[in-house]
């Protein structure tokens, strides 16, 4: 995601700069949006795998 180049529709700056608070609220939003993008898919998978085990144990204890 590069949204250095992005320039802005509201003060014509670069939205990276942050000049206003449309800059602003679109930096932030694509700073989440590359912070989920950025995610490593191994790191889901561990995650996910995490979920489940947590779900059987609970499912092994309560049975
Ligand atoms: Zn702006």
């Amino acid at each position: 995601m590069t949204y250095d180049r992005l320039v802005c529709a509201n003060c014509a700056a670069p939205v990276s700069e942050g000049r206003c608070p449309v800059c602003r609220a679109n930096r932030e939003r694509m700073q989440q949006e590359s912070f989920f993008a950025g995610l490593n898919p191994v790191t889901l998978v561990a995650l996910l795998a995490m979920l489940v085990a947590a779900v059987a144990l609970l499912a092994h204890q309560t049975a």
